[in-house]
């Protein structure tokens, strides 16, 4: 259903903020938001270096004259065009998330922004109120929840094929800062520097990836507090974690807990999800993201994979199938599933109409993503004591 549809007469005039050259995840936002042609790259302040901008710019095919030095300027001079731009993705380091996506909102563009969406709850939510007050989207890019199998997970949640949730074992757990590497990498140096970083590190940069998945699967679950500890094992990046371990309770009686690691040597991602319900269990790993684990108590392990008729069909986001069975899907369709529905829903708000039920991670993924953050921070740093999530 997602394939090649044009679901809408033109596609949204689209640029990006950083993303530029050799960043780590420009490249995956344009290949998502080209999938489907419902975005056209026309324009873009890619890099913090004015030169490198045009030259990468004309590199993908934007005109120069739209290649532009400074965010603010482009929003400026795109304004002024009949042709200017509708949407604008910020793909920057963390500290210019919320300057950013401000100043997009009021100049009266839909914002696709990268996680963490800001520094604190205040500032999420004075975004929020902007957003509505313009009736512009704000999309969050949680990439790993465009899996047609997280999607079938939270299918079979909803459906009670678990029975009563319990238990919510999470955890992004990579070994590649293992040592200091960030002394010849700006990519990881950037990201233990607290005033480009913002409060944490691994929480931020990975955490509410495992946070925002069991969000998806489990949207019922609200958090009533947490406790956590975090630590940093290469001493440099105190006063930032390059570790942290977090147990929550749950409203209703669930709880979970969640781990964060850039020094789990040896592993490659071990970004992993496990819901244990009354009767049963499933467990995700985005290494492996065709599959999903089903195991009832009681009964033979199974294997339940990608694009098979025994998934949920009436749900779109399960049956959001591009290449059928047997084929491998991987990141570039979870985020092209993404951009997608952000189009669906610019397009929609654009034209007054309901978001009621498209799923996207929007702002309330964002806010929520920030308020786990400082909440994490405010206990870790008095002694890892519980804290009250509301
Ligand atoms: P990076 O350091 O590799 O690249 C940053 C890019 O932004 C560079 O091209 C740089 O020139 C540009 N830039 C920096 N300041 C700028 C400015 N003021 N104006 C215009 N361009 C500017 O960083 P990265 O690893 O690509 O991370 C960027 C963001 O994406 C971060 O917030 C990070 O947390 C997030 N990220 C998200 C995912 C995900 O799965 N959603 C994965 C990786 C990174």
């Amino acid at each position: 259903m997602f394939n090649e549809e044009r679901r809408f007469e033109q596609p949204i005039r689209w640029a990006m903020v950083g993303g530029g050259r050799g960043s780590q995840i420009g490249y995956i936002h344009r290949a998502a938001a080209a999938r489907d042609n419902l975005f056209q790259l026309v324009a873009g302040a890619f890099d913090i270096n004015p030169e490198r901008c045009i030259d990468f710019g004309k590199n993908l095919g934007v005109d120069p004259s739209r290649c532009y030095s400074d965010y603010k300027v482009m929003f400026e001079e795109e304004a002024k065009r009949e042709d200017g731009i509708e949407a604008v993705s910020i793909a920057t380091p963390n500290k210019f998330h919320y300057e950013m996506c401000k100043a997009a909102l009021e100049a009266g563009l839909h914002v696709i922004c990268e996680k963490p969406l800001c520094f604190t709850v205040e500032e999420a939510e004075e975004l929020k109120a902007i957003a509505e007050s313009k009736n512009r989207v704000i999309g969050v890019t949680y990439g790993y929840t465009g899996y047609q199998m997280v999607h079938q997970a939270r299918k079979m949640i909803e459906n009670g094929d678990l029975g009563e949730i319990r238990i919510i074992n999470m955890q992004f757990a990579h070994g590649w800062h293992s040592t200091e590497v960030e002394a010849n990498d700006p990519g990881t140096k950037w990201r233990v520097s607290p005033e480009v970083s913002g409060p944490t590190y691994v929480l931020g940069d990975i955490g509410t990836h495992a946070l925002y998945l069991a969000e998806v699967m489990v949207p019922d679950l609200e958090i009533k507090e947490l406790m956590c500890t975090r630590q940093s094992f290469i001493e440099s990046r105190t006063p930032l974690e390059d570790n942290a371990f977090v147990l929550m309770h749950f409203e209703g009686g669930a709880v979970g807990n969640l781990w964060a690691s850039a020094v789990n040597a040896g592993a490659i991602h071990e970004q992993k999800i496990r819901v244990v319900g009354s009767k049963a269990s499933i467990e995700w790993w985005d290494e492996h993201p065709n599959q999903l684990v089903y195991e009832v108590q009681g009964e033979p392990k199974r294997l339940l994979d990608r694009g098979h008729g025994y998934l949920y069909k009436d749900d779109p986001a399960v049956a959001a199938d591009r290449i059928g069975c047997g084929h491998a899907e991987g990141l570039f369709e979870s985020w092209a599933n993404l951009y997608h529905r952000f189009a669906l829903a610019m397009n929609a708000t654009s034209k007054g109409e309901t978001l009621d039920h498209l799923w996207f991670p929007g702002i309330k993924a964002g806010i929520d993503g920030v308020r786990f953050l400082e909440k994490c921070v405010e206990s870790a740093d008095n002694g890892a004591k519980w804290v009250d999530y509301k």
